[in-house]
């Protein structure tokens, strides 16, 4: 019999999960495992909205693989997918190399959906990467370095004015976090923290529709309290370089604005010809394969997993993908030495927001979190996801984050300075 090969495309949360539990399982077996990836390193993309705001370096979010994966068990290719050639099953990259597959896992994750808002995609900045999270933050550095040196007042209103599109857990994420460190950021390039201005917009009346009520209200204090000018029920209907326009007629002049509204699957998979269901996610069994492949698996924020109790697609969040991640695992070392099947069932054992490092809330089943407790689970979340990926060894490589729990549960007091703009103070 010839080697059998196993294909992960995507070393996100569900990619890596899926692989860490194939090498665990095929140990002895003689599969070969390869993990294809576009970067070399793992990016927590929960956390981007930190070094785009500047509180946190990308190397605090970031671990090479060669670190998780040991590279006598796993092949490790850094490349990107053009294509996936269903019928003759191999993988076409973009330099026109191939690489043949028996069984394949997809988890390449989502890309913004722009809902054809114009100048949407062409001046807005997302937070889709560490890239993308590094130009964010040169991009408001150079606005207000900017500021400075512009001769209109207009200009300078522009320059000093970031607007977050989409008040989903992404957008007020990106929107407390930024409105913590402006101040700082004000400081270095001398800018009374007063004439600067923070929006986040949201086309619908309530923020964080993921969470109830009252936690979505207790962001929503918060954000005011930081100097966030929040603006509910009124999307954003146009951008451009120098301002965005509302619904309601409102323009304001801006010349940052970060795109959170919302997310589709990487269109690969359409591209590919696998049948997909809504904002391209493609459609898969509740073993997570795919209809168009017995030997494709797809899982995370590309795959439309159906929950079977409420007919409705799981969300994609973190905690869907390294379930579905292990699914897929024990699916295919079912395809290759028999065994039982799995199946995913969705199960909401949480979520926290956190606006900077003065203020979480969460929930974690019935229970609900505010302030300290929440931000030490959101803390201990990640240092969870690092021991998955490696144990004790792991969360000794990443001694900073174990630090930054300690300090964040010993805290006494919120370390914040309010940014107050103009709209603000006078009460608007
Ligand atoms: P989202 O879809 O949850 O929120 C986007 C928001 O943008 C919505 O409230 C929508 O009404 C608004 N919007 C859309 N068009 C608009 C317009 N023209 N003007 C103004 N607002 C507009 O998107 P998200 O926050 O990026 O989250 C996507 C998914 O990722 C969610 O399922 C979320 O739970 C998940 N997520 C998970 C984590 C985690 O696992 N920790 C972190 C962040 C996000």
């Amino acid at each position: 019999m010839t080697q059998q090969r196993v294909v992960v495309l995507g070393a996100g949360y569900g990619g890596l999960t899926c692989l860490l539990a194939l090498a665990k399982r095929l140990k002895h077996s003689g599969v070969e495992l390869v993990l294809v990836n576009k970067h070399e390193y793992h990016q927590f993309i929960t956390e981007l909205h930190k070094p785009a705001a500047g509180s946190a370096d990308c190397e605090y979010i970031r671990i090479p693989l060669g670190q998780i994966v040991s590279r006598r068990r796993v092949r490790l290719v850094k490349a990107t997918v053009d294509r996936i050639d269903i019928e003759n099953r191999k993988l076409i990259f973009e330099d026109g190399n191939e690489l043949a597959y028996d069984k394949l896992v997809v988890g390449v994750g989502s890309v913004p959906e722009y809902f054809g808002i114009p100048g949407m995609q062409e001046h807005a900045l997302t937070l889709r990467s560490l890239n993308c999270a590094r130009t964010i933050h040169e991009h408001i550095e150079y606005q207000l370095a900017s500021s400075k040196v512009v001769k209109t007042e207009q200009e300078r209103q522009a320059c000093r004015t970031f607007v977050i599109g989409g008040a989903g857990l992404t957008g007020v994420e990106m929107a407390g976090e930024l409105a913590e460190t402006l101040p700082r950021l004000c400081r270095r390039y001398d800018i009374d923290p007063a004439d600067v201005q923070v929006y986040n917009v949201e086309a619908v009346p309530e923020i964080m529709r993921d969470f109830e009520t009252d936690l979505a209200r207790r962001v929503a204090r918060d954000l005011e309290r930081k100097g966030v000018q929040l603006i509910t029920g009124v999307p954003i209907m146009e951008v451009t370089a120098d301002f965005i326009a509302l619904k309601d007629g409102r323009v304001i002049p801006t010349r940052t604005v970060i795109w959170s509204g919302g997310v589709r699957a990487n269109d690969l998979l359409e591209r590919s010809g696998f049948p997909v269901g809504a904002r391209g996610r493609a459609k898969v069994d509740q073993g997570m394969r795919s209809p168009a492949s017995p030997d494709v698996y797809v899982i995370g924020d590309c795959a439309e997993a159906v929950d079977p109790k409420t007919g409705k697609p799981a969300a994609p969040t973190a905690h869907n993908a390294i379930d579905q991640g292990l699914v897929a695992a024990r699916n295919i070392i079912s395809d290759l030495t028999g065994g039982p099947r799995a199946a995913f069932h969705p199960v909401d054992l949480g979520a926290v927001a956190s606006l900077g490092e003065s203020f979480a809330v969460g929930y974690v089943g019935r229970f609900k979190l505010v302030g300290r407790p929440a931000s030490v689970m959101k803390e201990m979340i990640e240092l969870k996801w690092i021991w998955s990926l490696g144990g004790i060894r792991m969360v000794l490589l990443r001694l900073p984050r174990l630090f930054h729990l300690i300090k964040v549960a010993l805290r006494r007091k919120a370390p914040y300075r309010p940014l107050i703009g103009p709209a603000c103070r006078s009460g608007a």
